[in-house]
């Protein structure tokens, strides 16, 4: 068995680059004589990789000195939480857009705490498209506007971003470091590691320093930003081997020539990918074309036999995870960074196959 093209929306593929690095240092990393699973998160050893970790986050991201790295726990859904807990200690107000079930799962925990004004959704047509925004709908009042960045189970993303005066926060869980972003336009931006950035356990968040410290009464120690923040990040044990892992992947990115290079490198890939869709006489995307993803490409054939089918030959041909979310149906290919463009070409090879030989 040899390594298969792995579609999965998340965890998904890694570098083998990566993999064959962590590979190597597994027993004995360095000269410590131990495996980073083995090793004190107060060692110098991990001390150099969390820094490090950090160091790179900023210069891929180009993130000011005025925000916070952070790595933490509990994947990208407890930052739903997190984010109402610190930021809406002011007003307990915020709007949210409804683009998806991320979207709406941000929002629905959210109002445990505060209130919040969905100004926005485009659940009428199943979330295939990105809905223009009124702004008479929005707060005034509101402590933050809260966006889901890349819609991982629709295959939308947002190509331009809401003109609201509240501070901005987005889930980018499945597209960070997959394009530019510009974190000045952001208070907070987060994402679980396992789609782009490594294997699940760690959450990337980057906060505007002066918008930490003031939480909502009860907010417990270790949903604090600010107490992660003065402890970087190790007020208790992180994630440590996790956090090790990403390190490497932001070396293989800054190898590949950062993010600007991977962006396009990932229009290309999305690009023969959409190219074909639009040809097919099989196959159809989901998705309106002027919101399409970069990163999550959900298609149908119109049959659900046609499509279980579809799968079932995708994986024996060594493309796998190809099944579309169980609310949606029908196909989904992720094509993250670490999706080589040749994986994407395969894929269009196997469709136009098989459309072939199911006319
Ligand atoms: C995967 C995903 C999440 C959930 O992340 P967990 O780490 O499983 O909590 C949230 N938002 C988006 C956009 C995602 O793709």
């Amino acid at each position: 068995m040899s390594r298969v093209y792995n579609f999965s929306a998340g965890p998904s593929m890694l570098p083998l680059e990566v993999l064959e690095k962590a590979q190597k240092e597994m027993t004995e990393y360095g000269t410590a004589g131990m495996s980073v699973m083995e090793m004190s998160h107060r060692s110098a050893d991990f001390k150099a990789i969390i820094d490090d970790a950090e160091a790179l986050v900023r210069e891929l991201m180009n993130v000011p000195d005025n925000y916070k790295v952070l790595f933490l726990q509990g994947g990208g859904s407890t930052q739903f939480a997190m984010i109402p807990m610190n930021l809406a200690a002011k007003n307990k107000k915020a709007d949210y857009v409804i683009t998806g079930q991320w979207a709406k799962k941000a929002a629905a925990e959210a109002e445990k705490f505060i209130t919040v004004n969905k100004v926005a959704s485009s659940a009428d047509k199943t979330f295939s498209y990105i809905p223009k925004l009124d702004k008479s709908k929005f707060s005034p009042d509101a402590d933050y506007f809260y966006i889901c960045y890349n819609n991982t189970i629709y295959g939308t993303r947002y190509t331009k971003l809401p003109e609201t005066d509240a501070v901005l926060v987005a889930d980018i869980s499945s597209c960070v470091m997959s394009e530019v972003i510009d974190v000045t336009k952001f208070g907070l931006l987060f994402a679980g590691a396992q789609k782009n950035l490594g294997p699940a356990g760690v959450t990337l968040v980057i906060v505007r320093e002066d918008l930490i410290g003031e939480t909502l009464d009860g907010t417990p120690t270790m949903l604090d930003y600010k107490i992660h923040a003065d402890n970087g990040s190790m007020y208790n044990t992180p994630p440590t081997y996790a956090i090790y892992i990403l390190k490497l992947v932001l070396e293989w990115i800054k190898e590949k020539g950062g993010v600007a290079a991977l962006q396009k490198l990932n229009e290309e890939k999305a690009k023969i990918l959409y190219d074909f869709l639009d040809s097919s006489e099989l196959f159809k995307g989901t998705v309106v074309p002027e919101d399409r993803s970069l990163m999550n490409v959900p298609f149908v054939t119109g049959s659900d036999e046609l499509d279980a089918k579809f799968v079932k030959e995708a994986k024996a041909a060594g493309l796998v995870n190809l099944k579309g979310h169980r609310t949606v149906g029908g196909m989904r290919a992720s094509i993250y960074n670490a999706m080589p463009k040749e994986g994407v070409i395969k894929l269009v090879e196997f469709m136009k196959k098989f459309e072939e030989e199911n006319k």
